[in-house]
């Protein structure tokens, strides 16, 4: 174990002690049920629907027959190696993501990642360094802090991988998206991150986010990671949008928009 991990399992264990001290002296609720005592009861997480059945096997979305990837993959590849996700956003899951980043349930994040540490053993993937998908500095500085990169830290010290917040960026803000189409997602993403070459050659880089939506977030965080000298991406996020009564999963048809750069 290296002196970083250590460092890093220390600090985990002493934010863990407190929030269990915080815990008992102001018991929490349920974020889905209200249930006293429990941040997530253990009903309500036997109620989150995890994304299983044939699954495209590069960008991890709920197919149908005997494919092997989806309509959107087939036509063009994805930047990133694969691209997997626990649940579909709905119900107690989407409940709880919605309590850590706008609710300051920072407990939520430790909860969170015990299910993404389960599919990276799974998956068998080799990783080096995980990432979480960055906020802008506005955004960061109005919200105190980044969801993903708590999950990320939690994540990394359970796997025993170093991790880090800041060797990508965004450097412009497009905190606007939600009343975007998809289209408009992709191009609204073009350049908007940067990776810092320097710590990034050869690495086989695990990124991180709480949602993925159409993908336009993932595979720009992954294009500026491989620009940078990354080896392979693998990207994860704890709930993913299944874009019912849509054409499959359209935004990965928008990677036209990326090829043409
Ligand atoms: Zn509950
Ligand atoms: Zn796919």
């Amino acid at each position: 174990m290296t002196d970083t991990t250590l460092t890093n399992k220390l600090k985990l264990q002493i934010t863990s002690l407190f929030w269990t001290s915080m815990d008992w002296l102001y018991p929490p609720r349920c974020c889905n049920c209200d249930r006293r005592g429990f941040v997530l009861c253990d009903e309500c997480i036997m109620e989150i629907d995890p994304l299983r059945g044939t699954l495209c096997q590069k960008c991890g979305y709920p197919i149908d027959g005997k494919s092997r990837l989806c309509e959107d993959c087939s036509q063009h590849t994805p930047p990133y190696t694969q691209m997997r996700s626990w649940a579909v956003h709905s119900g107690p899951i989407q409940k709880a993501i919605h309590a850590l980043k706008y609710k300051r349930n920072l407990a939520m994040g430790k909860i969170l990642a015990q299910p993404l540490v389960d599919l990276v053993i799974k998956s068998k993937w080799q990783i080096d360094l995980v990432v979480p998908v960055p906020l802008s500095s506005s955004r960061l500085r109005t919200r105190g802090y980044n969801q993903a990169a708590l999950i990320t830290s939690y994540l990394a010290a359970s796997l025993d991988v170093q991790h880090s917040a800041n060797c990508v960026k965004r450097v412009r803000d497009t905190s606007t998206q939600i009343e975007m189409d998809v289209n408009k997602r992709f191009t609204n993403l073009l350049d908007a991150f940067y990776a810092n070459p320097a710590t990034l050659k050869k690495k086989n880089i695990l990124i991180i986010d709480d949602v993925i939506t159409t993908g336009a977030t993932m595979q720009n965080c992954a294009k500026a990671l491989l620009e940078a000298g990354a080896e392979n991406i693998y990207c994860l996020s704890v709930a993913r949008a299944i874009l019912r009564h849509t054409k499959h999963h359209q935004g990965f048809a928008s990677n036209s928009v990326l090829q043409s750069l």
